[in-house]
């Protein structure tokens, strides 16, 4: 999925414990995971590679990796702030920005896996391979259901609150 619907629906989840910062955590990060695992479109990178055998170790500083740096940064920026928008309070700003930063995290840790293969991002990157839905949406299907899906998320939450 996007960043920024991991980050919605972390800050969502992140919203139900708003004085349990370990948790909303935890839930966040796990959460990515379980959505991951339905099937969805991601948009593509041009030149930054994550996955099964991806190696950036010879990745230079070019333009079209700024770009994906842009895109990535724009995407992640994007989820923290609708999350800190759809779920906050003042008292709750923090851990709902925790459970946010936190269910993006296993992307990164992709990525950190791709320039350092070693445990535990080796294990890591096995189980997010493992889970991550092998079935590729369609680009107008797939941007559509991440909208719907954090809608639904968000209302849920609301509901659970
Ligand atoms: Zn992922």
């Amino acid at each position: 999925m996007v960043l920024s619907t991991h980050a919605i629906v972390g800050g969502a989840i992140a919203s139900l414990f708003p004085s349990d910062p370990i948790l909303a955590a935890a839930a966040g990060f796990a959460s990515h995971f379980a959505i991951d695992a339905i099937p969805h479109w991601d948009y593509p990178l041009r030149s930054i590679s994550v996955g099964k055998g991806a190696d950036n170790r010879r990745l230079k500083l070019t333009r079209t990796v700024m770009i994906d740096l842009i895109c990535i940064g724009l995407d992640a920026c994007a989820g923290l702030a609708l999350a800190i928008w759809l779920f906050a309070t003042p008292a709750s700003a923090w851990v709902v920005s925790l459970g946010a930063i936190a269910a993006m995290l296993p992307d990164p840790l992709q990525f950190l896996h791709s320039v350092h293969p070693r445990e535990p991002l080796v294990s890591l990157q096995r189980f997010h391979g493992w889970i991550h839905s092998k079935r590729k949406l369609a680009w107008r299907l797939g941007v559509g259901s991440q909208i719907a899906f954090a809608v639904a998320v968000s209302a849920a939450a609301g509901a659970f609150r």
